[in-house]
């Protein structure tokens, strides 16, 4: 397993998570000396242990055992398929070679495979291992399905897609959700100029100065298109927001990027949007979208090379600009 191994860690910097469930303690410490030294394991003596571990530890496979005292096999396969917390989780049922049927049924539910009592040492590695390389090559895939393929920032869908949960959870926490919208000044210029190629070297280098500047793990950045990129800053306030896109401005200059025909600076710089809004059920989050690329309009307007602010409270929708002072 080694090989498998080295790409889980390199890429999901961890090993493989696997449930291993069975009534039987004896089984379990099989499989146990079987695979402990690939995966970190978790074990479940019954079927809600099993269901409630496969929530809380979102296992990468699960090794079922069918004939169990509570809740069988089957029914742990068909509540976990039914859930769309657990439903992507590839199962592999324990059978005993006398229930011929079991086999049947068992991929009729959904499981990938299954393993015949008493398991057979090389055949159980090989087997998990196939379906552990599965799992990982298609969490792979859906991970970069998410990502930028230019910057290795998240992409414009997973933006939408995060956008929508922060405001959400805003909502539900009463809690103020700030957006910041940053696009690259003259950009359009720095290509003609440097060239397209020196264009891409440069959106990279942003996106990782940007990225730097944040500092909470659920701060995220996204490039949302061409060159502007949107940073969701959950529970912030207006001075957390600036606090930030000063920082965000000042580390794109500090990266000295020459930019000899932008007409606000002899480096490239980014301009800022503000936005920060009190998520509500009565608002949706295209309200925080327009107010900070308005607030970006506004930097862009005012000059360049800043940010500008537009901050909306959910009952009056009242925008003020604070780079402007008018309200
Ligand atoms: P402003 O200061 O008003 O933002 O002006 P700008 O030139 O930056 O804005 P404009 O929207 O006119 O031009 C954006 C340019 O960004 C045009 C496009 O060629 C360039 N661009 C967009 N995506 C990429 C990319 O992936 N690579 C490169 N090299 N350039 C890109
Ligand atoms: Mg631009
Ligand atoms: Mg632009």
């Amino acid at each position: 397993m080694e090989d498998l191994l080295q790409s889980w860690l390199l890429h999901a910097n961890r090993r493989p998570k696997l449930l291993i469930a069975d009534d039987q303690p004896v089984n379990i410490r099989v499989l146990y000396e079987l695979l402990r030294h690939d995966c970190d394991i978790f074990m479940a003596t019954s079927g809600a242990q099993a269901i409630a571990l496969c929530q809380s530890e979102a296992p990468d496979l699960i090794l079922l055992d069918v004939v169990m005292d509570d809740l069988d096999g089957h029914e742990v396969c068909r509540r976990l398929k039914a859930d769309p917390m657990t439903s992507d989780v590839p199962v592999i049922f324990i059978t005993s070679q006398d229930r011929e049927d079991d086999e049947v049924k068992a991929l009729e539910l959904g499981a990938v495979d299954f393993i015949t009592k008493p398991i057979n040492p090389i055949v159980t590695k090989a087997r998990v291992r196939t379906h552990l390389t599965i799992k990982f090559q298609g969490d792979l895939l859906r991970a970069s399905a998410l990502l930028d393929g230019l910057t290795g920032v998240a992409n414009r869908r997973k933006f939408d897609e995060d956008l929508h949960a922060d405001w959400r959870h805003g909502t539900r926490e009463s809690a103020p959700l700030a957006l910041l919208m940053v696009d690259v000044d003259y950009f359009k210029r720095f290509n003609d100029h440097y060239g397209h190629q020196a264009g891409d070297a440069c959106l990279k280098a942003i996106a990782k100065a940007l990225a730097d500047a944040l500092r909470r793990p659920y701060d995220k950045l996204a490039r949302y298109g061409g060159e502007e990129f949107a940073c969701l800053l959950p529970k912030t306030d207006l001075a957390g927001a600036r606090c930030i896109a000063q920082r965000m401005i000042a580390r794109v200059r500090e990266l000295a990027i020459e930019h000899l025909s932008s007409d606000v600076d002899t480096r490239v710089t980014v301009s800022i949007g503000i936005a920060v809004l009190q998520p509500s059920r009565e608002l949706t989050p295209d309200a925080l979208l327009k107010a900070a690329d308005d607030a970006l309009y506004e930097a862009k307007r005012a000059g360049r090379a800043r940010f500008a602010e537009s901050s909306m409270d959910d009952q009056a929708l009242r925008v003020s600009r604070a780079s402007t002072g008018n309200v």
